[in-house]
């Protein structure tokens, strides 16, 4: 009986000191998501320059480098800024493009002209009121 308890115990235990490990690749979806990527990076550049900019405070880079690095930064995030805007563009075009083409589909999806009831696809004759489908409806 104890044995079984301390058995559970350590299962228990075990479980629990284990569940980290096993979570972590729910928190970083970064990889899958290049915008978000992107943009982290970015932030971590604002970050670094802060950091920087602290250090330059209490005199610890000298104003000649201080400068020299803010440069290399703004470059650097510059850079991520027009790479991330790029991709946004994309996503942007790419969503206009399926709601166009869901649009068009939407459009196809015709109603009868008589009673404007939507029609389903390849019909000739309205189920509701009888009329004739026009023929650039159908399809
Ligand atoms: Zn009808």
């Amino acid at each position: 009986m104890t044995w079984l308890v301390v058995g559970l115990l350590s299962l228990v235990v075990l479980a629990v000191a284990a569940f980290p490990f096993f979570r972590r690749p729910k928190t970083a979806p970064a990889a899958s998501d290049p915008i978000r990527e992107l943009r982290a990076q970015r932030q971590a550049v604002y970050r670094d320059v802060q950091g920087m900019y602290n250090d330059w405070v209490v005199g610890q880079v000298t104003e000649a480098d201080y400068q020299r690095r803010l440069q290399e930064y703004r470059m650097q995030a510059a850079l991520l800024l027009q790479e991330e805007q790029r991709l946004l563009d994309v996503a942007h075009r790419l969503e206009q493009e399926v709601l166009e083409r869901r649009g068009k589909r939407g459009a196809k999806a015709a109603r009868c002209a008589n009673c404007s009831r939507p029609l389903a696809t390849g019909v000739t004759r309205c189920p509701a009121c009888g009329a004739q489908v026009a023929e650039a409806s159908v399809g």
